[in-house]
């Protein structure tokens, strides 16, 4: 690969000699070009709703009004849309946040069978419309170090998605557990599954297997990168297995609690 040489002159002036510092240039373009697809991207996917939300709000001006029950659909799409909206713009808040560091995560001993069950309830509802069996088996003393709200906001990422890309009759599982030393909890689903291709891209910001089943099922294509951000901040990490058409399994690992007899001192 080409590569960029730029000399540096110690700042104190009194010190021999030079250092040079080589950066890649290959690495920069990349970087560039990654920036430059995000901003397009986002642009992107900010457009989309302001478009319906215009292009219904002039219909509704232009004389669509007259018609009560058109008005009314009309209406429910423009509120739909913007409510897209503003969950695009929390998406992107936090995950500006956290890529700056911005977030300050209070690492503490977190019970995973509190947010595992916490998560659970916000998709109860969801998932029994949908006729999904959903169960969880965390052991009640399963503790993980990491910051509680972060740790929530991980198991309702993923158990959102598990209930959003299973179909009706599928079950969605949370087990918890203890390996090599570290808490690890799995979030199974009996969904469509993602082809091998896909696995490695779908913790990208955006990156969606299929654009439009995903957009129409109401998601940003950033809840796996907040999700990716949350774990490494914590010092824990995420892994997927999956099979088309039979489903997904993600796993978290994070560093478990330490024994107070190691902590003093
Ligand atoms: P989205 O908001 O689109 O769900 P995510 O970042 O949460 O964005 O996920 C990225 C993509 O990964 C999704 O669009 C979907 O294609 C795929 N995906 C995530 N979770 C699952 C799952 N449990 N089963 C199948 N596909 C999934």
């Amino acid at each position: 690969p080409l590569t960029l040489a730029i000399r540096v002159t110690p700042l104190g002036g009194d010190l021999p000699g030079s250092a040079a510092v080589f950066h890649d240039v290959t690495e920069l373009r990349h970087l560039e070009k990654v920036r430059k697809d995000f901003v397009a991207n986002v642009s992107h996917e900010l457009r989309t709703p302001i478009t319906a939300i215009r292009g219904y709000a002039e219909t509704l001006q232009g004389g669509a009004l007259g018609d009560p029950q058109v008005a009314a659909r009309m209406v429910d799409i423009i509120h739909r849309q913007s409510e897209r909206l503003s969950e695009l713009v929390e998406d992107l808040l936090e995950l500006s946040r956290l890529e700056s560091r911005e977030v300050k995560l209070r690492v503490q001993d977190v019970s995973m069978a509190l947010v595992s069950t916490r998560a659970a309830e916000v998709v109860r509802h969801k998932a029994q419309g949908k006729r999904i069996a959903l169960e969880l088996n965390v052991p009640p003393d399963l503790q993980a170090r990491g910051d509680e709200r972060g740790l929530e906001q991980v198991l309702l990422n993923l158990l959102d998605n598990a209930v959003k890309y299973t179909p009706e009759g599928g079950r969605v599982t949370v087990v918890g557990g203890q390996e090599d030393g570290r808490c690890v909890v799995h979030v199974h689903d009996s969904g469509v599954g993602i082809e091998s291709r896909h696995l490695a891209r779908i913790f990208e910001r955006f990156y969606r297997v299929d654009k439009g089943r995903s957009r129409d099922m109401g998601g940003t294509g950033l809840g796996l990168s907040i999700v990716k951000h949350l774990l490494s901040a914590m010092g824990g990490e995420i892994r997927v297995e999956s099979q088309p058409n039979e489903g997904s399994t993600f796993t978290i690992f994070l560093p478990a609690t330490v024994p107070s007899e190691a902590t003093a001192g």
